[in-house]
């Protein structure tokens, strides 16, 4: 029978965690978990072994388990996406959930799936990852001065987390904000889940943030200010789902000008050369 998820610790390339990891198994254990993790490398251990959510474990473990027929050679990941890329980015970019078997079966946020095709060729064009494609944890991919990460670490049925859900992986969330405070300068929200669930991470991570919440829409701009007194700028970016991609709603052109207008505004080279 497949495994329903790699055990930490085991040489998975881009594995955080090791069979000592802290798991959390409810809402309250994510809370003091996040809160107390010392540092990144600590906390994306601790959030790649979570168990808090049970509707999400049951499913995550579920699809590893029974595998899409393309992938059935595959070691599906069947565990948390934890956040990834620069340890200090200057920009963030900020997903839904990891598709079942996308992340849930690579292990690393948009990696593996059709969002991500579209997601890492416009990092590429604007500079902001090493190579146009990301199929696979060790694949040598590489985001230059960015990081990206889910607000829900776990691939939800239909992808649909729930309020609670959303609600409960949180404070993940607020810690990685506290710890990469210092260097961020721009924020790109992916989607309008996504723009919803930063707001109480923000607010809980101590940024200012301006009253009433601004809408979502792609281009729209926030500015938002760290407790520290540094301030951030907020981008909306329409998701390059399946959806809105074969629509037209959004196009490279549309992704490349958000992500051009983050990467300029934090300061970063059109092409790095790291
Ligand atoms: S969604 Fe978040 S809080 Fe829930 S089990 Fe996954 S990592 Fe834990």
């Amino acid at each position: 029978m497949n495994a329903p998820y790699v055990p930490p610790g085991t040489g998975r390339p881009g594995d955080p965690a090791t069979p000592g990891t802290p798991v959390a198994e409810d809402a309250e254990a994510v809370r003091k978990l996040a809160a107390d993790a010392p540092d990144l490398g600590e906390l994306v251990a601790r959030q790649s072994v979570c168990r808090a959510c049970p509707r999400l474990v049951e499913w995550r473990e579920h699809v590893a388990v029974e595998r899409r027929r393309a992938f059935a050679e595959e070691e599906y990941w069947g565990r948390p996406v934890p956040g990834w890329g620069d340890p200090h980015p200057r920009v963030l970019i900020i997903g839904l959930a990891p598709a079942a078997h996308g992340g849930n079966r690579t292990g690393r946020i948009f990696t593996g799936d059709r969002s991500g095709d579209w997601l890492f060729a416009s990092l590429h064009r604007v500079g902001l990852a090493a190579m146009p494609t990301s199929t696979h944890a060790g694949d040598g991919q590489r985001l230059l001065g960015a990081r990206m990460l889910g607000p829900v670490r776990c691939a939800p049925p239909a992808n649909k987390p729930t309020p609670a859900e959303r609600a409960t992986c949180s404070p993940w969330l607020a810690r990685e904000l506290e710890l990469t405070s210092g260097s961020l300068c721009s924020i790109v929200v992916l989607g309008g889940y996504a723009w919803q669930a930063l707001w109480p991470a923000l607010k809980e991570a101590g940024y200012d943030l301006p009253r009433p919440r601004p809408a979502f829409g792609h281009g729209a701009e926030v500015v938002v200010t760290a407790p520290d007194g540094r301030t951030a700028l907020l981008l909306g970016c329409y998701h390059p789902s399946q959806q809105n991609t074969f629509t037209g709603r959004v196009t490279e052109e549309m992704l490349d000008a958000v992500f051009t207008r983050a990467r300029t505004h934090a300061g970063l080279p059109e092409r790095n050369a790291g």
